[in-house]
């Protein structure tokens, strides 16, 4: 089927006032950013209550890909526009049918007019149309209630819209329009789901992510980046920070009793993002604790790391089991990625028995006697700022598939 547009429908529909201009603003650009390779051949129409995307030729199937994976959409429908006459409109409804109907499926014709002074009214219309897709389908049954396809007729003043598929969008809110956020990625499985529910309510994300050569490989740098590289399937492009993390690691193991490394580590990878937070720009800290996951989500240690700042600390997969954030994580395709056995910083310098139950007071004696300033300035001394783009690739396959041999 040659669609002629794809009529898309705004989500969160509350929505109000300048916040509905300031979303529909910000959809209509996002829209524009995902869809730039059709730059030269559609045009998007953002109005109050939809956004019509003309193809003007351009293949459906690719677009529809990529809106799927835009927050901020409910839903969308490919949309044949057409002239008014009768013959046209079944001739259409029909093949439009056709190439969607399945052995045995139900339908209905849905017709809505603004143009009053159409020669038939919806009900007409409804008959008319019902009675020619039965008679020329064989076995098609119209069903009122919950029929397994809605054939949708508009009649406007300047032409007759058909559509019979309403296709689920992701839902959300589109990115940019809650402001900026800093996010703590490592390579596991919890962060980017994090990153990816932060996304959907509407927040821009930047990734920050710590780092420790010689005692990481490349690799594991790698795996971080090219999961951000999933993740800028939903917002276009994400910024990656590296902050290299050894030379603090080195001097917590040497100074710090083993039950509070993890917890003084924590504490200092907090303190760097929330320097960086306040140096992008940013309003909030995302990450992807989940309560009671492993040592460091006790509620005891949350307690002990976060005392570090104030900013507001969103941890959206916090109440959610293993096996939910799994679902997602595969939904997402991130989930291959993350258990590839690349190491990270943490992993390496954890020690057998980290203390589950931390104690601040403890904590803040054993941090007194570290140089953290300096530490501090060293490790942002060495950040680096990269975009990274949708799908974009940083691990080499052959060299991966030897490590894990090894
Ligand atoms: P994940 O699957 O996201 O790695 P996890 O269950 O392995 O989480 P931890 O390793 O304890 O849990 O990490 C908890 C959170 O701390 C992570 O979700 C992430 O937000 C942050 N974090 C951990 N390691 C790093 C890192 N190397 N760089 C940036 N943030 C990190
Ligand atoms: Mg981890």
């Amino acid at each position: 089927m040659q669609y002629t547009e794809i009529m898309v429908r705004y989500g969160e529909l509350s929505t109000k006032g300048k916040n509905r201009k300031d979303f529909i603003g910000r959809l209509n650009g996002n829209v524009a950013k995902a869809l730039r390779e059709y730059e030269n051949t559609i045009s998007i129409h953002p109005k109050r209550d939809r956004m019509h995307i003309l193809l003007n030729g351009a293949p459906y199937e690719p677009i529809a890909k990529i809106l799927s994976k835009i927050f901020g959409i409910q839903t969308f429908s490919p949309t044949i526009r057409i002239g008014k006459g009768i013959e046209e409109v079944k001739q259409t409804a029909l093949e439009l049918m056709q190439a969607t109907y399945k052995e045995g499926m139900t339908y209905k014709v849905n017709t809505r007019r603004s143009d009053h002074d159409y020669e038939y009214d919806t009900n007409q219309m409804n008959l008319l149309i019902g009675d020619y897709l039965t008679e020329e389908i064989p076995n098609i049954k119209a069903q009122m209630k919950q029929p397994d396809l809605i054939l949708r007729i508009e009649v406007r003043a300047d032409a007759v819209y058909l559509s019979n598929q309403l296709i689920k969008g992701a839902g959300g809110l589109p990115v940019g329009s809650a402001g900026l956020g800093v996010m703590m990625l490592s390579g596991g499985i919890d962060s980017p789901v994090a990153s990816y529910l932060a996304m959907k309510r509407g927040v821009e994300i930047e990734m920050v992510h710590f780092f420790s050569p010689p005692y990481t490989t490349k690799k594991a740098l790698q795996k971080a980046q090219e999961l951000t590289g999933k993740l800028a399937n939903f917002s276009g492009k994400i910024n990656f920070i590296a902050v290299p993390f050894a030379e603090i690691q080195e001097e917590i193991k040497r100074s710090v009793p083993e039950g509070y490394l993890m917890t003084i580590q924590r504490r200092f990878m907090l303190k760097l993002t929330d320097i960086i937070r306040e140096r992008r720009g940013a309003l909030a800290i995302f990450n992807g604790e989940a309560v009671g996951q492993v040592a460091s989500q006790t509620l005891e240690s949350m307690v002990a790391i976060n005392e570090v700042t104030t900013t507001p600390i969103i941890r959206p997969v916090a109440t959610m089991d293993k096996n939910e954030i799994i679902r997602i994580a595969e939904d997402i395709d991130t989930f291959n990625l993350s258990v590839m056995p690349f190491e990270d910083c943490c992993t390496i310098f954890a020690p057998p028995r980290p203390k589950t139950r931390p104690n601040l007071e403890k904590a803040l004696q054993y941090e007194q006697k570290l140089d953290v300033d300096g530490m501090i300035e060293r490790a942002l001394a060495g950040i680096e700022v990269t975009p990274i783009y949708p799908e974009q690739k940083f691990i080499n396959d052959e060299v991966s598939a030897l490590d894990g041999l090894l």
